[in-house]
């Protein structure tokens, strides 16, 4: 039998093994790179519960999308066993996403018996880390971050115990054997006598200082250490399953000011970590879909209605009807929030704009600057996975970031597909990568600004094409010739012509640019199984159009092949061009001059007319009289921030969406 889909890492060969000396069949299984492989003999009425039973029972969190069984003549096994991996072949298995603490570690996680009470890295087959530990396929111990753990013996015994919840749970470890926290804070202020290390069963490789920072604590002291830290109003760098996080307690003003202001995140709302649904019930208004997602195994940030008086600071999320609000999903989270028991602010351990931080080296680094002090453990990271942010609307989960908790699962291709690379856009990028029937989607990766996150893009792109063992026939890329993401498209067949001596090499990859509204529309008729024609409305803030100039309020009629502009906004103006994505106050006088003309200019009663002087006003209108930097645009995004800054509501934004945000905001509030 062959099985294919979510099956590696689930517990599936144990789940196979159980099923099968069950029934009294004989034979083995085994992990390949394409998902299970089985080979069962016996009694034939029993193969054929077997094969009943099978998808019937698999365990919860598993996948089957393909299961296929042929009739061979009997071997003769002795007995059933579980083989070793086979590392051949293509590899089209899933990667098994990060799955929050289940609820049987979670109950040992507390129990003062048991022998990982108050253990941080407690898992076992149905939860704990996957996506962000894994290294190479197919998923064994050896090809993940936990390689330089060895098992202790009563690790070794759950781990090779048929019977064991923790049966081939390859991040299975114990204090005794696996991974340690440690604290550090700045050398100047950490007192030697803090050292001690009572508790701590395995000392941790971690050296004493590294810089400007002296490791004060270890195992259960360092937890209470960040308790503390956090208790007194510190930002505590906190290294967690897909990178860091910086905590501040959400109570105080005080400490969430001085981490905006060190973050350079002035407004935009940060999320928040609470201990219990109870506890969150008292910060927002919960319905049973929200329940549902926030205590989901993919634990994601969800946006909800935000109570009076909500017992968070204002400026967690200022101005803002919602709140992002999550569950502790690691039992380093769980420990943690349970010494504090009140909301934690937890957002990406990052500068603005940066993809989160995952090695601790390179966090004192890059975090030095902002966080008073660092929790920190030694299991690697091996990919960056933030966390993921959806909301509801009408009752139905939208994503708006997707990253730890669903990256890397595939979406369904209508049909086989072509090993096709897609590198995406500029803002909120991430890549996919289609195999056969599947597309494959990496994690959030972030805005291509800076440096830190092109070379984010790069890796990604480099670890998806390593771990699937594939050499893309095609790059899809915007059409936007100015995107990193473009470029490096551009470049990476440059690259591939510089070793074209090489008989060997595969042929080069065709570069398919895509314009960006119809990416939208292919990607919505993906999403949604169908595949067209279909009318799409685009209602965007930039894509680059195929007239060049700049589109984002589309009606297109087509095809995931092709498509026809039928109707779009009537263009308007955007005076100062990548200026007035920063002001919405300039598409404000841009949408009333192209209505009313140059008179607009003495319309002082406006908030965005009054805010500019005299003289700013005559140079708008000789820009606009003269289509001086003034580039042309159909935008959505841009109307609506026309309109809020004409309301008054925001005439500078700190970040993208802002005023539009706002406007849906105020305008939830009453009806039309
Ligand atoms: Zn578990
Ligand atoms: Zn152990």
């Amino acid at each position: 039998m062959e099985i294919a889909g979510a099956v590696q890492g689930v517990g599936f060969r144990p789940f196979v093994y159980r099923l099968a000396t069950g029934l009294h069949l004989t034979g083995w299984v085994l992990n390949d790179t394409h998902g299970v492989f089985i080979e069962v003999e016996g009694d034939e009425a029993q193969l054929h519960r077997f094969l009943e039973r099978l998808p019937a029972e698999a365990p919860a969190i598993a996948r089957i999308t393909h299961l296929n069984h042929t009739w061979l003549a009997p071997v003769g096994y002795e007995h059933f066993e579980i083989r070793h991996s086979e590392a051949a072949g293509a590899r089209t298995t899933l990667i098994l996403p990060d799955l929050a603490t289940c609820a049987d570690c979670l109950a040992e996680l507390f129990d003062p018996a048991d022998r990982r009470y108050r253990y941080p890295f407690i898992n076992c087959t149905h939860c704990g880390p996957r996506f962000t530990i894994i290294e190479a396929l197919p998923y064994d111990r050896p090809n993940t971050t936990m390689r330089n753990f060895t098992l202790c013996p009563e690790c070794y015994r759950e781990y090779t115990d048929p019977g064991d919840r923790r049966f081939h749970a390859q991040p299975n470890a114990c204090a005794v054997c696996g991974p340690q926290v440690a604290f550090y804070e700045k050398s100047n202020c950490a007192l030697e006598n803090k050292s001690s290390s009572i508790g701590l069963s395995s000392p941790s490789d971690y050296p004493r200082t590294d810089g400007a920072w002296m490791r004060s604590a270890e195992g259960e002291d360092a937890l209470r250490a960040a308790a503390r830290a956090i208790r007194s109003g510190a930002i505590v760098a906190v290294k967690g399953l897909g990178g860091f996080h910086l905590l501040v307690d959400a109570r105080n003003p005080a400490a969430v000011q001085r981490l905006r202001e060190r973050k350079q995140r002035p407004t935009k709302p940060l999320a928040v970590m609470v201990r219990s649904l109870e506890q969150l019930a008292e910060l927002c208004e919960i319905t049973p879909a929200a329940a549902g997602l926030l205590q989901s195994q993919a634990a994601p940030i969800v946006l909800l209605p935000k109570r009076l008086n909500a017992g968070v600071a204002e400026t967690v999320a200022p101005d803002n009807p919602y709140l992002g609000v999550m569950l502790p999903y690691t039992p380093l989270h769980h420990l943690l929030l349970a010494e504090l028991n009140f909301p934690v602010v937890a957002t990406s351990g990052n500068l603005t704009d940066e993809p989160i931080c995952t090695d601790e080296w390179e966090a004192f680094e890059r975090l030095g600057a902002i966080a008073d002090c660092f929790l920190i453990h030694n299991r690697p990271i091996a990919r960056h996975a933030d966390d993921s942010v959806l909301w509801l609307v009408d009752g139905q989960p939208q994503l708006l970031r997707r990253a730890r908790g669903y990256a890397p699962m595939p979406v369904r291709a209508p049909q086989s597909l072509p090993t096709i690379l897609a590198v995406g856009a500029h803002l909120k990028n991430t890549v996919a990568l289609s195999i056969g029937e599947q597309i494959f989607l990496s994690q959030h990766i972030g805005d291509l600004e800076t440096t830190p996150a092109f070379d984010a893009f790069q890796r990604v792109i480099a670890d998806f094409l390593r771990l699937y063992a594939v050499q893309p026939a095609a790059i899809a890329h915007d059409l936007h010739p100015e995107y990193l993401s473009t470029k490096w498209a551009n470049s990476a067949i440059g690259l591939n012509n510089s070793d074209s001596s090489d008989a060997h090499s595969s042929p080069q990859p065709l570069l398919i640019p895509v314009q960006h509204h119809h990416a939208h529309l292919a990607a919505c008729l993906v999403d949604n199984a169908i595949s067209g024609p279909a009318l799409g409305l685009i209602w965007d803030g930039t894509g680059y159009g195929l007239d060049g100039t700049i589109w984002g309020g589309e009606c297109l009629l087509g095809d995931a092949a092709n498509v026809q502009r039928v109707a779009h906004l009537r263009p308007f103006r955007l005076p100062g061009g990548e200026a007035a994505v920063r002001e919405p106050r300039r598409v404000a006088l841009a949408l009333l001059w192209e209505l009313y003309g140059d008179e607009i200019f003495t319309w002082e009663w406006l908030a965005p007319v009054r805010s500019f002087a005299e003289q700013e006003r005559r140079l708008l209108a000789t820009m606009l009289a003269k289509g001086v930097n003034t580039p042309s645009t159909t935008s959505m995004g841009r109307l609506f921030d026309g309109v809020a800054a004409l309301l008054g509501l925001h005439l500078r934004v700190t970040f993208e969406g802002e005023a539009a945000v706002a406007l849906e905001h105020g305008a939830a509030r009453h009806e039309t």
